[in-house]
């Protein structure tokens, strides 16, 4: 089994295809997946996925990348972050690829998703893009991490180097790998998944975007988490059932999710 820890399933060219992507979960034994919150006007319809489908699970936060949206407070956070099934904050983070300028609103607005994740106790889901040094750096002083009385979280959609990912795994987090890691191309990104321990590994889809290959520039959907998996196996050299285990073994420990 599979748990395809970060995707994007509300919106609208995946959410009209819902019974063939909830088929293809079943098919290759993807059985849960969480639907990642990107701003708060969507937030309502990841809910609804959420609680009409007891394999499906929400986050809430806002992504780094939406510039003209409602700026949430931590106490919006807190109270929508109440629902059982709303099981991380996020996707919140820092992206200095896809803007340029002023981005002290992003930095701000991070901090904003860290506080909210120390008083409620659920784990962050961070994107960092072209941004490590200052994601890091937050991550520090707003004490983001277990050893500073945090809930930790999960890195997504991992690119950074290994240093990036040995200091957010000191501060108690997950790195995530998504289809990425299996592109021909992405050479520095397969010696950090060989080195970071399974034990500290997620697996993800973020789709629609970045399908794995054999799927690669298709659209992405949950049930393709499986070829990320496989990749994965092969380059850490254990079997496939033992990677499966592991990430599913360490998506229930991050949530805090009873099986
Ligand atoms: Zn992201
Ligand atoms: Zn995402």
């Amino acid at each position: 089994m599979y748990i395809d820890s970060h995707c994007h399933i509300n919106f609208p060219e995946l959410a009209a295809r819902m019974p063939e992507i909830l088929a293809r979960m079943a098919e290759n034994r993807v059985t849960h997946a969480l639907c990642v919150s990107v701003d708060l006007p969507d937030f309502p319809q990841v809910l609804a996925l959420a609680e009409q489908y007891p394999h499906i699970y929400a986050s809430v936060g806002v992504h780094p990348d939406y510039a003209d949206t409602p700026e949430p407070s931590v106490e919006q956070l807190l109270a929508l972050a109440q629902h059982p099934k709303v099981i991380a904050i996020g996707e919140t983070g820092l992206d200095y690829f896809r803007l340029q300028g002023d981005l002290e609103w992003q930095r701000e607005r991070f901090r904003v998703h860290i506080r909210a994740s120390r008083a409620s106790g659920k784990p962050l889901i961070i994107h960092t893009r072209a941004a490590a040094a200052d994601t890091i750096r937050i991550m520090q002083q707003e004490g983001a991490g277990t050893d500073a009385g945090g809930a930790a979280g999960v890195m997504h959609c991992f690119t950074e180097s290994l240093e990036v990912a040995q200091a957010a795994m000191a501060m108690g987090f997950y790195i995530s790998f998504s289809g990425i890691v299996t592109f021909k191309s992405a050479k520095e990104l397969q010696a950090v998944a060989r080195a970071v321990p399974l034990e500290r590994i997620l697996i993800e889809t973020d789709a629609p975007y970045l399908a794995p290959v054999p799927h690669r520039g298709k659209m992405n959907e949950p049930g393709f988490v499986k070829h990320v998996a496989e990749y994965l196996a092969d380059l850490k050299g254990v079997l496939l059932a033992q990677l499966a285990q592991q990430t599913t073994d360490n998506f229930f420990n991050l949530f805090k999710l009873v099986r």
